[in-house]
């Protein structure tokens, strides 16, 4: 065939495509001259008014088979078979779902047809009401069923008897005269047992869902597909329409022996979502009361511990016999122990909790990793074994860096512990290296049992062992490396370890580097030279065995400590000793709580034009929250109970 000949043909082709498209078009624009949809009179010029909207919308078609495009309004559109989408769809889910049954499989096949159909009509309808700059909720809804006629999905008949306000009371009834899912099925020549015009009751709600805001569900009560004379559908609230369907079947002009119907399961699914949902809420907020009881019974446990400890401590500085001392030594290293194991099951359930406060203030981590050196020092020594323990510091680091001095101090001690008890001969080595500007790397390393690679990742878990006879060999309750590796992923970093089974360990972690201090203002710094303290505290605080023991204790610290019982006490001191440098305030106390006493004390600094005097607040519970309430209240700091007297003692020189 000539060029000449192919050209003709093929524009010849093109003549008879675009005749097509006109006539199309002539016939789209014929349909819009009739009703669109039918409904009872006193709504009609609504439905009139958008009549007149959605033909314009749909007046704009361009059709392109040359480039696969069906236009309307410049947005694309989809020819499907209508059985493609009903009986052939419902046909093959039923094949695929064979094994649950037929009832099962069609259920699950019109759920999915359901869902399907429901987010289309709602965005169909936000689409359509965004193009055509539609606000009010009737023009919105009324909009609904011309475009439903105008893009082939049914005609609508709307009974009078329905109530479309935008609440609970919302009820349509109406038919389908041309349902395109029922009338594929007719066409195909099969008849359906049950309504089949489930994408239309999906649609169609969802399109009203959408312009009223409120949830809907449609239910086809009879449907032509299974022999109906209508399809008719039933639309509301979902927990309002098994009411308006038990209506419809018993209502006397409706009564027909063939009414089958399923309510669609779209949102029964929600509602066990939702269900599912709460559940879990609970059992978290179960989980989290009993890290919570966990969390308050190790405290509890916690405080005399310490004054047990403290109380031996205290008769260890003085004299007492050779055997005497040896036994208070042992009931000071088991208390210690019990200590720790205390301290770790608080530690892991204030984790689990998400109750554990993270700080990050300056602090200089050459000091820091000095006092653990001396901390380690003093293991090896009573470990009596021989090893040889190594600290590399580097210089590149600023000398105060932003960290939780305590936690990392927990870190250090963890593994550093764990070096010297697994080690019996050779050296343990640990420093802190600067990996980049932005990253601090830790690392303990010894040269003990080491770890196979296959227990490498266990020792991070809860009770993780190497085997179960460490225990017995070397003591420990498998916390240790689990609130280590807790710690520094709080912390923002990572905990690994690279170790050789028998050639030793090494444990590596890192933690974000933020320099609170140049390099350069290491050099320039000056040691302080601690001054001799004979300040007076005041210590508030009821319990008078802690107190008894915080009293001693800051005294040899070399303070002069007046007490009081309570917050009531605490502030008729403070209105008349004049002498008081800091104010140590427990919080939960009879007669007036710790938080009361320091209002009020603030309040009488400010009514007095007096100085603010420090006031430290001390609290049972180390609770997420606890600090701030305690800084609201006017406290300028702030410790956890059982108080560490050396840190205690520290932050009263802060002040002093
Ligand atoms: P604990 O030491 O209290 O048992 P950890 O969580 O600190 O608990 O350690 C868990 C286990 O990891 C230890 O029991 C031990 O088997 C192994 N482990 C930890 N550190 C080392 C180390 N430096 N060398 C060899 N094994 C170690």
């Amino acid at each position: 065939m000539s060029d000449v000949k192919k050209t003709e043909e093929l524009l010849a082709k093109i003549a008879k495509l675009e005749q097509e498209n006109a006539m199309l078009k002539r016939d789209f624009s014929s349909v819009s001259k009739g009703d669109t949809v039918s409904v009872p009179d006193a709504i009609k010029p609504l439905f009139d008014e958008a009549q007149k909207i959605v033909g314009e919308y749909f007046r704009n078609l361009k059709m392109d088979p040359t480039r696969g495009t069906i236009e309307i309004n410049d947005q694309r559109y989809v020819l499907v078979r209508a059985s493609a989408l009903s009986n052939d769809f419902l046909n093959t889910i039923q094949h695929l779902y064979s094994d649950r049954g037929e009832k099962e499989a069609l259920s699950i096949g019109k759920n999915f047809l359901f869902d399907i159909a429901h987010v289309i009509g709602m965005n169909d309808a936000k689409n359509f009401h965004q193009k055509m700059n539609l606000v009010d909720p009737i023009a919105k809804l009324s909009a609904g069923p011309v475009h439903f006629a105008y893009s082939g999905w049914a005609y609508v008949d709307i009974k009078p008897e329905s109530t479309p306000s935008p609440d609970d009371n919302y009820y349509l009834i109406y038919n389908h005269p041309f349902s395109f899912e029922a009338d594929s099925w007719i066409r195909s020549g099969k008849k359906s047992d049950t309504p089949v015009c489930v994408m239309n009751s999906g649609y169609s709600s969802g399109w009203c869902e959408e312009s009223f805001g409120i949830p809907l569900t449609a239910v086809e009560v009879t449907c032509k597909a299974k022999g109906d004379e209508h399809c008719t559908f039933i639309m509301s609230p979902p927990h309002k329409i098994q009411e308006h369907v038990n209506r419809f079947t018993s209502d006397s002009k409706y009564v027909n022996k063939k009414i089958t119907y399923d309510i669609p399961t779209f949102f029964e699914r929600k509602k066990v979502e939702e269900e599912m949902r709460n559940a879990r809420k609970k059992a978290e907020e179960s989980d989290k009361a009993k890290s919570e009881f966990l969390a308050n019974m190790s405290h509890e446990i916690r405080t005399p511990m310490n004054a047990i400890i403290g109380y031996v401590d205290l008769m260890l500085q003085d004299k007492v016999s050779r055997e005497h001392r040896d036994y208070l030594e042992t009931l000071k290293d088991s208390g210690k122990l019990l200590l720790n194991l205390i301290n770790d099951i608080l530690d892991v359930s204030k984790i689990e909790a998400g109750q554990l406060v993270i700080e990050s203030v300056p602090h200089s981590l050459s000091d820091l990793l000095a006092l653990k050196e001396s901390w380690a020092k003093e293991l090896v020594l009573k470990s009596g074994q021989t090893i040889q323990l190594i600290k590399k510091y580097s210089d590149a680091i600023a000398d105060e860096v932003y960290i939780d001095p305590l936690r990392l101090q927990q870190i250090l001690n963890n593994l550093l512990s764990n070096a010297i008890k697994f080690t019996n001969k050779g050296a343990i080595e640990f420093g802190v290296v600067l990996k980049d500007e932005t990253m601090l790397e830790f690392y303990v390393k010894d040269s003990g049992i080491g770890i196979n690679t296959k227990d490498q990742n266990k020792i991070f878990e809860m009770f993780g062992q190497v085997d179960a006879s460490s225990t017995r060999e070397h003591g420990g309750s498998g916390l240790g490396l689990t609130i280590s590796k807790k710690l520094v992923e709080i912390m923002g970093g990572k905990i690994w370890v690279e170790s050789i089974k028998g050639q030793g360990a090494t444990f590596f972690f890192t933690l974000p580097y933020k320099p609170a201090s140049s390099v350069k203002e290491k050099k320039a710094k000056t040691v302080k030279v601690p001054e001799v303290l004979k300040d007076r505290l005041l210590l508030v605080e009821d319990n008078l065995i802690n107190q008894r023991l915080t009293k001693l204790i800051l005294e040899k610290a070399g303070y002069e400590v007046i007490t009081a019982n309570n917050g009531q006490e605490a502030v008729d001191y403070y209105k008349t000793e004049k002498n008081i440098k800091i104010v140590i305030m427990d919080i939960q106390m009879p007669v007036l709580d710790g938080l009361s006493a320091t209002q009020i004390i603030r309040f009488h600094e400010a009514e007095q034009k007096l100085n603010r005097t420090p006031i430290i607040a001390l609290t049972a519970h180390a609770m997420q929250g606890d600090k701030e309430k305690c800084i609201e209240a006017g406290c300028d700091n702030y410790l956890s109970k059982p108080i560490m007297l050396d840190v205690l003692v520290n932050t009263i020189k802060k002040y002093i």
